[in-house]
């Protein structure tokens, strides 16, 4: 395995780490937590979870595997996404508990969503009671995860406030995201990258992305591993992790890495450009919605539509990776246009939210 220093934070993690989000049989608490051991076995050192993953069992599940590891042997990270101090508070006490660690190491402010998001957040007083439990040595270090596009998340990261960020950084989206990851860099900032493989697609369409393979990664996963880890200011890639197969895939991408060159992360922008014509990439520059309606989530979905060739079901699949999306919200759109004056790819946003099963 390889490791980086994580930013300023003065540890060291593995550029892989470990998505408690995918368990298999999140019910069955040993093999579960006996897929996360195999993982730290294999090196993943950076152990990431959250409360809700896997219908609200992975911290449990975590917690079944965290005790039986030296503490110091880990980094554990955890979330929030609660707008209230003291929300946040009984939600990091929750989780210590559950995890069984008398310190998270990494602590992230969940899922900032845009700048009023970031406000209201901050008006709230979580960012108090998340620096009181610092002071108090519940969690070791601050960070946030956002799906903000890459201004917007650059200028959160400038107020100082945060040691790391996790955002979402792929093959699809990379364009949009670099100025963040970037800004990150040059602050210091520890850059955890969630949805390395697309969020499965890259893996369920290997032909689509193939000519994300180079000559030391030649299969699309660990491909699309290496070309997250090429960025310099990306200290690791999340993967949520299913069985062992996919464990011993993604440490061999690491093992193996080999940084892409300048020349080929230009051949891959052209490819993206041409390759993803009517693909909506995930920027998020559509955002915000009068009404609210999450656009990346559902045109993500449609891709499905596109690239399976028009297979419902795998829309519907999709929205359960996407957590929390009905149908009937994307019919809820008013037809104002502002996301369609937006869009970077210029895609008919309205009539696919109107085509979506
Ligand atoms: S056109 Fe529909 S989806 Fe787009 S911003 Fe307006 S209401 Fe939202
Ligand atoms: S719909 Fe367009 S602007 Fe919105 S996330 Fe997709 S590609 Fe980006």
């Amino acid at each position: 395995m390889l490791y980086r220093p994580f930013g300023k934070t003065d540890k060291n993690v593995s550029v892989i780490s470990f998505g408690g989000m995918r368990f298999s049989d999140p019910k069955n608490l040993e093999k579960s937590s006996d897929l996360l051991l195999y993982a730290h076995h294999k090196g993943i050192n950076y152990l990431d979870t959250a409360p809700v993953y896997c219908g609200d069992r992975s911290e449990d599940i975590f917690g079944h595997a965290l005790r039986q590891l030296p503490r110091e042997s880990f980094y554990v990270s955890t979330k929030s996404s609660r707008a209230n101090g003291d929300d946040l508070r009984k939600g990091i006490e929750r989780s210590l508990q559950r995890l069984g660690v008398e310190q998270i190491d990494f602590f992230y402010i969940w899922h900032l969503m845009n700048q009023a998001d970031w406000e209201k957040r901050k008006q709230g007083g979580v960012i108090e009671a998340a620096l009181q439990a610092k002071e108090e040595g519940l969690i070791g270090h601050l960070f946030c995860s956002s799906h903000m596009e890459g201004e917007g998340l650059a200028e959160v990261l400038n107020e100082g406030i945060f040691e790391g960020v996790l955002l979402g950084y792929n093959a699809l989206n990379f364009p949009y995201r670099r100025s963040a990851v970037e800004q990150a860099g040059q602050q210091g900032i520890g850059v955890v990258t969630m949805n390395p493989l697309g969020g499965g697609l890259i893996p369920q369409n290997p032909e689509r992305f193939a000519f994300l393979k180079t000559e030391t990664a030649n299969d699309v996963v660990s491909a699309a591993l290496q070309f997250n880890l090429s960025h310099p200011d990306i200290t690791t890639a999340l993967v949520g992790f299913s069985d062992t197969d996919e464990v011993d895939q993604a440490v061999r991408a690491a093992e193996t890495f080999v940084p892409y060159s300048p020349e080929q992360q230009q051949k891959l922008l052209v490819n993206i450009e041409t390759a993803f014509d009517g693909l909506c990439t995930g920027c998020g520059y559509c955002l915000p919605c009068p009404v609210g309606i999450p656009i990346p989530k559902y045109l993500d979905s449609y891709n499905q539509l596109i690239l399976t060739d028009g297979d419902q079901q795998a829309v519907l699949d999709r929205y359960r990776f996407h957590w929390g999306i009905t149908p009937q919200q994307a019919k809820q759109c008013t037809r104002c246009g502002d996301c369609e004056e937006r869009c970077t790819q210029h895609l008919p946003i309205i009539q696919r939210l109107a085509e979506l099963p």
